[in-house]
């Protein structure tokens, strides 16, 4: 599941608040017998809360990549099969997941990351996808499901809060634009709800583009409905079918006038979710690992090579540590998932 990532809420036909069920709720509802390593930065902490990394001792950046020998977070592709056909999609079909003993073998080398993001395509699509996920759990701190969500069931659901730490889902406007972007409003708005039902902590993605930039209030109320931890607010990438939506693109005042307008909005309506918002030209290029299907590992986005990527390694024919030591982009890595470079609004 992906444009970068993402997916949404608030599905009820009637428009109203969904019945959750009264669980505790936990920073997480995994246990994990999880250490981590000496080269994978045990001195940084993960804020369940925030859903994010934290440095307590406030270490520079550099300081901290000194220390590394493997990332600090990759998105995994299990598989670029998926159900939806997003207008923006930036991971679409036409690259074979490599044999299940391979895809093993590739989490073996990245055990003892602090955090893995599996996505796709759609993630659930995977044949082997539940038993992925039991064998990650002993392997990283933080175990990650990017899915468009229309393939949780009620008993998935319940499966899925023994086994993930939190959960995104991109939401794209309400029923209207978002069937125009990304279609299935209903099935993910009925995932969504399974998964706040249950108490999985999860944050609500939504691709800002032209056709629903005028929505962006009802996203982070939709967040707030569901008890996300975070509203994530993403600009297009031109990448895979995301090639064609230029005139999509957004930075520099746009971005600065949303941040004004939701931080005023976010106060006055009292929505609880942390909200932040990508602006990829601050973030800097090629901040995101991806593992793709056949392992292939590229880092995104990087606006001068082709298609938005600069392919660096092949996770299938090397080391973890030989795929840090080549990846180019490790500041802005490091810095975007202490949220050194995102617009946070807390
Ligand atoms: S088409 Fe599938 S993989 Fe692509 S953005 Fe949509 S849900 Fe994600």
């Amino acid at each position: 599941m992906t444009q970068p990532s993402a997916a949404p809420v608030h599905a009820h036909p009637a428009g109203g608040i969904p019945k959750t069920r009264e669980l505790p709720r936990s920073a997480s509802c995994r246990g994990s017998s999880y250490r981590p390593p000496a080269g994978a930065l045990p001195s940084l902490v993960f804020d369940a809360d925030k859903q994010s990394f934290t440095a307590p001792g406030g270490e520079e950046t550099a300081g901290l990549v000194q220390q590394m020998d493997r990332p600090l977070s990759v998105t995994f592709q299990l598989t670029r099969d998926c159900n939806f056909s997003c207008a923006y999609c930036s991971e679409p079909p036409g690259i074979t997941t490599r044999t299940y003993p391979e895809v093993l073998a590739m989490l073996d080398k990245l055990a003892g990351m602090r955090r893995i993001i599996l996505s796709g395509g759609e993630p659930m699509r995977y044949t082997h996808f539940w038993d992925v996920l039991e064998y990650c759990q002993p392997r990283f701190e933080q175990v990650v499901l990017s899915t468009n969500a229309s393939m949780i069931t009620r008993d998935g659901a319940a499966r899925l809060r023994e086994l993930v730490d939190y959960i995104d889902i991109t939401v794209d406007g309400p029923r209207g634009p978002h069937d125009r972007i990304r279609g299935n409003y209903d099935m993910v708005i009925r995932g969504l709800r399974r998964v706040a039902e249950e108490g999985i902590p999860l944050s609500v993605i939504c691709v800002y583009m032209g056709s629903n930039k005028r929505k962006i209030h009802y996203i982070c109320q939709t967040g707030d409905i569901f008890d996300a931890k975070k509203v994530k607010i993403l600009t297009t990438i031109p990448k895979g079918y995301s090639r064609n939506l230029f005139e999509d693109f957004t930075t520099g005042e746009e971005l600065n006038e949303l941040e004004r307008f939701l931080k005023t909005e976010r106060q006055a309506c009292g929505w609880r979710p942390r909200i932040t918002i990508a602006d990829w030209i601050k973030i800097g290029a090629g901040h995101a690992i991806l593992i793709e299907p056949d392992g292939r590992t590229v880092a995104s986005p990087v606006w001068q090579k082709p298609d938005c990527i600069d392919p660096f390694a092949d996770l299938h024919a090397q080391t973890v540590q030989q795929v840090w030591a080549c990846y180019p982009y490790k500041g802005a890595h490091l810095d975007k998932y202490l949220e050194r470079t995102m617009v946070v609004l807390d």
